[in-house]
């Protein structure tokens, strides 16, 4: 008998046939001791055109983020309650759950919720009756019961954290590509499929663009020690696992993989007095609005002048607000502008193996030059390097940059 949870994205089931297939797929697959919990996205581009719905009534949704919640949550209960009756139908026992309803408490960061815990009580009593669990991911409640949902993507993260919560054998991420890859498919010619990734690689590549995983669930896999099985929801490939460390001997390439973030602003504050305390006027009033900041640049126009420019990102959803912040202090800072730039992207790469491994910025920065792309922000951590480039660059870039870690890997 095993204990599963498995998790299936927006693109698996967008139409009602899809919700069928899946229906039938879970059935097929499953021993008949099997004891199944699913977690649900909206079907397909739901909750896209729930967000595009609420721009049409009032200019800025986000600005009323508790109804924001109560909007975007509907997407799921549409698709747990048709995946529940299907299961009927084929004469399966299952319910469906609302995030509220399986026991997922979270904070009351409106959009932006985290999962302070789980009681899965209703889940466990019922598997008990022999149904097939149902349950809405990418929300839950807080302690005054207002639905709160996880960021964008959350319902992985509602998948790993209830595998951790009952202790599931498993936790499967269904979706419309067969595993992680070397870069983004779509993007990538040449991006291959990885059989393996540890947590703290597909964490970097999680966070750095990689929108097959949510960052917080690889996280919390982690936290749980929860092998992560990602893998296709139309096909039998096996797909890739995360987990701690590597079982499988792979060809040993210096990097795992090239991601790209387009979703990505530069915000430029001009003219700030160079004297001590001024960035941390900024960032703190950044961190007061709980504005994530990741990039940051602060340059001295010329040994004479007493002035420098910091220029920063956030993520596009948050750049406005941001641009918002800065100029609310920009007479405290002496600023004589704040700019946005939307049009920048995020070029990465990932890997465990590049630290103590001289040359590999050169050889990331040589393929964006031989490109003609031009290099504003360079970051890096212990297993990255990320470059904010132009826009319209970053398909080009993602490619000439695999070509030069992947050779011939097509
Ligand atoms: P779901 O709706 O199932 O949650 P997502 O659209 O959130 O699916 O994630 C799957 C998509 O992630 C793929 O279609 C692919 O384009 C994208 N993706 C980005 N980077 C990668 C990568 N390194 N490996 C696999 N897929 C990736
Ligand atoms: N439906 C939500 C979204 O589109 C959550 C998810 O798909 O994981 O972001
Ligand atoms: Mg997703």
């Amino acid at each position: 008998m095993a204990l599963i949870v498995k998790k299936f994205g927006g693109s698996s089931v967008a139409t009602p046939e899809k919700i069928k297939n899946v229906a039938k797929r879970i059935l097929s697959d499953k021993a008949p001791d099997d004891r199944i919990v699913m977690v649900v996205s909206a079907m397909g581009d739901t909750t896209d055109n729930l967000i595009a719905l609420a721009g049409e009534v009032v200019e800025k949704p986000y600005h009323y983020a508790r109804e924001m919640d109560m909007l975007m949550t509907t997407g799921e209960q549409v698709s747990i309650a048709l995946l529940a009756m299907a299961f009927h139908s084929m004469g399966q026992p299952a319910i469906s759950l609302t995030g509220a309803m399986a026991g997922m408490r979270t904070d009351s960061a409106h959009t932006k919720g985290r999962i302070l815990g789980l009681h899965p009580e209703r889940i466990h009593e019922e598997l008990n009756k022999g149904n097939i669990v149902v349950i809405a991911g990418f929300q839950g409640t807080d302690d005054a019961g207002n639905p709160v949902t996880l960021g964008r993507g959350g319902s992985d993260t509602s998948a790993v954290a209830i595998a951790g919560a009952i202790g599931a054998d498993t936790c499967e991420i269904y979706t419309d590509v067969d595993g992680i890859y070397s870069a983004d498919p779509r993007v990538a010619k040449g991006a291959r499929r990885m059989k393996e990734i540890t947590y703290n690689e597909m964490l970097e590549m999680a966070r750095l663009g990689a929108g097959v995983m949510q960052p917080r669930s690889v996280e919390m896999g982690q936290l749980y020690g929860i092998p992560i099985h990602v893998r296709s929801t139309f096909t039998s490939e096996p797909g890739t696992i995360i987990r701690e460390e590597y079982t499988v001997e792979e060809k040993s390439f210096i990097i795992r993989g090239v991601t790209h973030d387009e979703h990505v602003s530069k915000i430029t504050v001009l003219g700030v007095s160079n004297v001590p305390g001024i960035v941390h006027t900024i960032f703190s009033a950044l961190a007061d609005a709980n504005i994530v900041v990741d990039m940051i640049v602060q340059s001295v126009r010329s040994a004479e002048s007493n002035v420098t420019d910091v220029v920063f990102t956030v993520a596009t959803i948050d750049a406005e607000e941001a641009r918002q912040v800065v100029e609310g202090i920009a007479g405290e800072i002496k600023a004589s502008a704040v700019a946005i730039d939307n049009d920048v992207a995020k070029v990465s790469i990932v890997g465990a193996s590049m630290l103590g491994n001289p040359g590999i910025a050169a050889r990331m920065f040589g393929a964006l030059s031989n490109a003609d792309i031009n290099i504003e922000i360079i970051s890096t951590s212990e297993i990255s390097i990320s470059c904010l480039i132009k826009g319209g660059s970053v398909k080009d870039a993602v490619n000439r940059i695999h070509d030069e870690f992947f050779p011939g890997a097509a």
